[in-house]
């Protein structure tokens, strides 16, 4: 055996690097496997709701540092560009995963986290202790684990979770560009068979991020011809790529993004962030769902190392609470973004918050929790 800890994280995304630093802070013996190295771009929205600032600043995260955009508004147009334009009751920030999850990950080592890059490919438990065994083969051992590891992992097949039994429709694209664009807005925009975020980040770049269902996209040669021939449709979205300079080589692209519900423990793993669930990207809160998620198991494992709660109750706790806090956000945005899809119905709601513009905030509020 070659190690033995008391928490171990399986993925070093949002989630399971915030679990590290609360955990860490309580004075526990943390270890991150991790199969990707630091800075990494990932794909992603890049916008992130404030429900989680104070919660980060309590763990001593100083995430202005970073130089975030602040951004208290939102735009949504239909796929023809008409558009309303709504507050954010909460707000957020605008920042690249390359140098957010990078500075969490810089923290973690500075708490004296155990970093190691490795793929896990099997977590076994008995005795009350897991075993986790990595691609080359070497075994850990620790009393929690912490299953983090994002949308679609290894871990996911070898456990033959349900969800990735089947085929999801959904692929998304992301790069930055360089473009005009006000610094406190992020805008959602129509298109057929999906939708795109466009926000500032750090450094004065715009992050365009969008999500689109397969069979539309697979009509195309491909992602320029897409883009040309369906997204620039909506005239937002047509200034947008042809005002815009793409600051990466190529596009990042991601597929079979699944917005399936997912069992809260496996085999007494507690999962946190996307590998529990995953809201859809319109709502602008997977991040914040996945800190707070891992705000809750990192609460209730310094419980139970404390002797204070069973294991069973951990479990039970933890499911009941995540259910409470997120499920209903979660069931909201998935209706979201069945409307959003469906032009005619997208075009009523759109009229309907045209003539009643107060019931934005009120949509926007049922997708957001409160400051954690
Ligand atoms: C298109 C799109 C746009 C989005 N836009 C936004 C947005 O604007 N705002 C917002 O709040 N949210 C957004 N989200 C959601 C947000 O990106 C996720 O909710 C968030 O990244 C979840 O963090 P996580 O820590 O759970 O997973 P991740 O950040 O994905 O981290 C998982 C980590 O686990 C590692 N890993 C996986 N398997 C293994 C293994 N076997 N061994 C070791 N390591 C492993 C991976 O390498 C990865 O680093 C968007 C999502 C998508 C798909």
């Amino acid at each position: 055996m070659n190690n033995k800890t008391e928490i171990t994280i399986i993925g070093a995304g949002l989630a399971g690097l915030t679990a590290a630093i609360h955990l860490l802070k309580q004075g526990f013996s943390v270890t991150i496997i991790e199969k990707n190295s630091f800075p990494k771009h990932k794909v992603c929205g890049e916008f992130i709701s404030n429900e989680i600032w104070d919660y980060w600043l309590t763990l001593g995260l100083n995430i202005t540092s970073l130089q975030p955009t602040k951004i208290d508004k939102t735009l949504l147009s239909t796929t023809d560009g008409k558009s309303i334009e709504s507050s954010l009751l909460l707000g957020g920030f605008g920042i690249s995963r390359y140098k957010l999850d990078y500075y969490l990950y810089q923290k973690t080592l500075e708490l004296g986290g155990n970093i190691i890059k490795a793929n896990v490919n099997k977590v076994t438990f008995s005795n009350d202790i897991f075993t986790l065994r990595t691609e080359e083969n070497r075994l850990y051992l620790s009393k929690i684990v912490l299953g983090s590891f994002g949308k679609r992992s290894n871990l996911d097949l070898k456990m033959h979770r349900e969800f990735i039994q089947k085929k999801s429709p959904w692929l998304a694209v992301k790069a930055h560009y360089d473009l005009e664009l006000p610094d406190d807005i992020v805008m959602l925009h129509n298109f057929d068979g999906g939708y795109c975020g466009v926000s500032k980040i750090e450094n004065n770049k715009v992050n365009i991020c969008y999500l689109v269902q397969y069979s539309s996209f697979k009509k195309y040669k491909d992602i320029i011809d897409f883009q040309k021939k369906v997204m620039m449709k909506n005239p937002h979205l047509n200034s947008v790529f042809k005002e815009g300079k793409m600051l990466f080589e190529k596009p990042l692209t991601i597929s079979q993004i699944s917005f399936e519900d997912k069992p809260k423990i496996e085999n007494h793993m507690i999962m946190i962030g996307d590998a529990a669930g995953m809201i859809h990207p319109l709502c602008g809160n997977g991040m914040a769902i996945a800190v707070h998620s891992a705000k809750i198991a990192s609460e209730l494992a310094t419980k139970y190392l404390h002797n204070k709660i069973t294991r069973t109750q951990f479990e039970n706790q933890y499911v009941a609470t995540w259910n409470k806090t997120f499920k209903s956000r979660i069931q909201f945005g998935s209706i979201l973004s069945k409307i959003l899809l469906n032009n005619s119905l997208s075009k009523l709601v759109m009229k309907s918050l045209i003539f009643f513009p107060f019931l934005l905030p009120f949509i926007i509020k049922k997708t957001h929790g409160k400051p954690v």
